[in-house]
């Protein structure tokens, strides 16, 4: 490569996430990081999931590749094994292409081709990527909690209030929490993919209207159906929106505690900002983020389900007075803050994470590079 050119070159990351919010969160919130040390990013995500996408910020470019369902992602497919095969195999072959179409570019414009890949793809590509490395990576770092930095976490970044990019419209609802009192608001949300049963979702409406307490709940359009239909979407006490900035609500100083299915971000999220949980774990690995949640960091209590695997009002009922009006729920309010305390030590300045990432950029991208030829 011509030497002006090499010194001109900066480092590009390809950025390539499982296409669903839980994914592409922390992914993005690292790529932030990175960029922080000046290294370009590229978010890569499937067709079908970039139609959804809202906007993608101007200093991320962004870029497709195929899982071989672009018209309806993992539900146009008959099951998960024939979406994931398929994600591998059309997966693949879409990154090569586009692999050596940045190459073909960098000959023009000097900064497309890639030098890195990170990946959370669950399975479907990181052997693969793994497989056409050279390099393997022994060493271990823990780097994080990464969430949006916000003012009052980290005052290093002042303008890093979201994820950025998301799958849903968030619907503003800092306006209803402002006049709310402190410590008071019930936020309940399930995260991104999870589908909760029909009788689930009457008990959960009964119970926060029952509770006599404010509520915020988030409830997908696609999930929407479920909802009984007297419930009132927005009442003196309560209000469903669709989707909203998650982040921006668990800092939100009207917030009393979180009704969770403890996905790994909402957990992290609720965690480095203070906030008490109630645990109603649905899938994969969120029964184990519970027993964290109840049992080790002790922030949060579990929300019991019945022998037809449903929580009833009055146990969601039971919850909330335990977490806003108890003496546990003080408890788990000081053990949640000290957490947050944590959070912020370690992302901080001469924090374990700061320091890591540090040091993962110096491994990374050593201050002489040896670009690829
Ligand atoms: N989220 C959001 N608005 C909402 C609900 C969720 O921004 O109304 C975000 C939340 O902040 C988190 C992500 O969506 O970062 C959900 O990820 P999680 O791992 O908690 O659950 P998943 O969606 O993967 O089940």
């Amino acid at each position: 490569m011509d030497k002006k050119i090499k010194d001109r070159r900066i480092t590009h990351c390809l950025l390539l996430p499982y296409p669903a919010q839980g994914h592409i969160n922390p992914i993005l919130q690292f790529s932030k990081l990175l960029q922080q040390q000046g290294v370009k990013v590229t978010l890569v995500s499937t067709i079908f999931y970039s139609k959804n996408m809202n906007k993608v910020p101007s200093n991320i470019s962004f870029e497709t590749i195929s899982d071989g369902f672009d018209k309806g992602g993992v539900d146009e497919a008959d099951n998960y094994k024939a979406y994931s095969d398929s994600f591998r195999k059309v997966g693949t072959e879409t990154l090569s292409e586009l692999i050596e179409k940045l190459d073909k570019q960098d000959q023009f414009k000097i900064i497309e081709k890639a030098d890195w890949i990170l990946c959370n793809t669950f399975y479907e590509l990181d052997k693969e990527i793994a497989d056409w490395s050279i390099k393997t990576w022994p060493q271990f770092r823990t780097v994080g909690p990464n969430i949006p930095s916000m003012m009052f976490l980290d005052k290093q970044h002042k303008d890093d209030e979201d994820y950025c990019v998301s799958q849903f419209k968030s619907e503003d609802c800092i306006e209803w929490l402002n006049d709310k009192p402190k410590g008071s608001v019930i936020y309940v949300s399930f995260g991104s993919l999870a589908s909760i049963d029909e009788d689930q979702m009457k008990e959960i409406a009964y119970g926060l209207k029952n509770s006599g307490n404010y509520f915020l709940w988030v409830v997908r359009a696609s999930e929407e159906i479920k909802l009984p239909k007297d419930f009132e979407k927005k009442s003196n006490k309560g209000l469903v929106v669709k989707w909203c900035s998650q982040i921006k609500v668990l800092a939100h100083e009207s917030l009393g505690c979180f009704i969770t299915h403890c996905g790994w971000n909402s957990t992290l999220e609720a965690l480095c900002l203070g906030v008490p949980l109630i645990a109603m774990p649905q899938l994969s690995d969120q029964t184990t983020n519970a027993k964290y949640i109840v049992d080790f960091w002790k922030i949060g209590i579990r929300a019991k389900f019945d022998e037809k695997k449903i929580v009833r009002q009055e146990v969601l009922n039971d919850c909330i007075r335990e977490i806003l009006e108890n003496e546990r729920g003080k408890e788990i309010k000081n053990n949640a803050m000290q957490l947050k305390n944590l959070a912020m030590k370690a992302i901080n300045e001469g924090g374990s994470s700061h320091k890591n990432i540090k040091e993962f950029m110096n491994d990374l991208f050593p201050l002489e590079p040896t670009w690829p030829a």
